[in-house]
């Protein structure tokens, strides 16, 4: 399925669930909805927004255009492309939203022993899940080693004060990919827009990463659920209810190819400079904000399911597991995920 298809997937899940509700709508409800990031957006304001339902589009349109074009490797005109292509260990400027999005990742990388790994980037478009082009062959350990020599968060310094941001690589060719923690980071940016307007009832998703307080149009809190990681977008595995916390779920059984009848995720393991082959097919984290998710949830992905559970239950991290067993899928999650579940 290609990175379109996949992540319409979410969206109608959310809808549907929230529309088996009894119909007693209590309240108007906006929609503004689109593409940005590679994927689809969707926000639901409850109530009114200033301006109204027009206001909201454009403002949520501009809004995540704003950064697609700030932090896109897909746009070579990016801020983030141009510091790709500065091939020099020379400070660099950027914003300071670039640099949040920066020292998230290398927090994360830090917090989860390199396993997020901004810099993966080469292998992810060695292996053909970024803007390079599908490999016809599965890549040489020669390609793989020599990709690997331009990976590392170690590779990557950024300095914040009250005036500048800067970031600087320890080689020319080191390459940052915020894909994997992106569409969080637009959640975030979208809620907070909502709040600055007086919005305090909204759901906003872009791809896998959600944010939502309040109540829906009924007046019940917002409900989400975990898909089953099948083909079928109704099947659903769980049913939760964040209570205002954001949401990320990242997956391996959707973004994938085969080749020479092996089976390839673009979750790429840093150790190896491979695609993982475990038996974890989706993790989902709960946090406060959706970019912090974002991040861990595929931090969790590269661990493996008896890894990720237990870095979830040290860190008291809400986790949600989906594992592969020969009987099909089963349910693992961490203590403090079940506050969360709807029984
Ligand atoms: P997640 O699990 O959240 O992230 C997995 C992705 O992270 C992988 O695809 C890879 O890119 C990266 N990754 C893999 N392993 C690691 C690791 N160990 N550490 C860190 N990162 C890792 N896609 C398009 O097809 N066209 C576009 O124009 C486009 N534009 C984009 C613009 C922006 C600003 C962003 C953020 C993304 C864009 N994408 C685009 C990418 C796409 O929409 C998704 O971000 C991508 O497919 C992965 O998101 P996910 O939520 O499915 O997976």
């Amino acid at each position: 399925m290609s990175s379109w298809g996949k992540k319409v997937i979410i969206g109608v899940m959310l809808t549907m669930i929230l529309g088996c509700e009894k119909q007693e709508t209590v309240q108007p409800q906006l929609d503004a909805q689109g593409k940005t990031m590679g994927t689809f957006y969707h926000v639901k304001v409850v109530g009114s927004y200033p301006g109204g339902q027009a206001a909201l589009q454009q403002q949520v349109d501009a809004l995540l255009k704003h950064y697609n074009d700030e932090i896109s490797t897909y746009d070579k005109n990016s801020a983030l492309s141009k510091f790709n292509q500065f091939q020099s260990t020379e400070p660099f400027a950027i914003s300071q939203d670039l640099a949040d999005l920066l020292i998230c990742g290398l927090r994360t990388g830090e917090q989860t022993g390199g396993l997020l790994d901004m810099t993966v980037g080469p292998l992810v478009n060695l292996w053909g899940f970024g803007p390079d082009k599908r490999p016809i062959k599965i890549p040489s350990d020669e390609q793989i080693e020599k990709a690997r020599e331009r990976v590392g968060i170690n590779k990557v310094h950024v300095e914040v004060s009250s005036n500048h941001a800067l970031v600087r690589k320890d080689q020319p060719d080191v390459y940052v990919d915020l894909s994997t923690f992106g569409e969080g980071f637009g959640a975030d940016k979208v809620a907070a827009l909502l709040e600055a307007n007086g919005v305090h009832n909204y759901l906003v998703e872009i791809a896998g990463a959600s944010r939502s307080r309040g109540v829906n149009a009924k007046g019940q809190s917002w409900r989400l659920a975990i898909q089953k990681p099948t083909d079928e977008i109704a099947d659903v595995q769980a049913i939760i209810q964040p209570d205002g916390r954001a949401v990320s779920t990242s997956g391996s059984y959707r973004n994938y190819y085969e080749l020479d009848g092996k089976r390839f995720s673009h979750v790429i393991d840093p150790r190896t400079g491979k695609p993982i082959t475990h038996k974890l097919v989706s993790a989902t984290v709960i946090t406060p904000t959706a970019l912090e998710a974002d991040a861990l949830d595929t931090a969790l992905m590269v661990m493996g399911p008896e890894k990720a559970l237990s870095f979830a239950n040290e860190q008291h991290l809400p986790v949600y597991l989906v594992v592969k067993t020969e009987k099909g899928f089963e349910a693992r999650y961490s203590d403090s995920f079940k506050p969360y579940l709807v029984q």
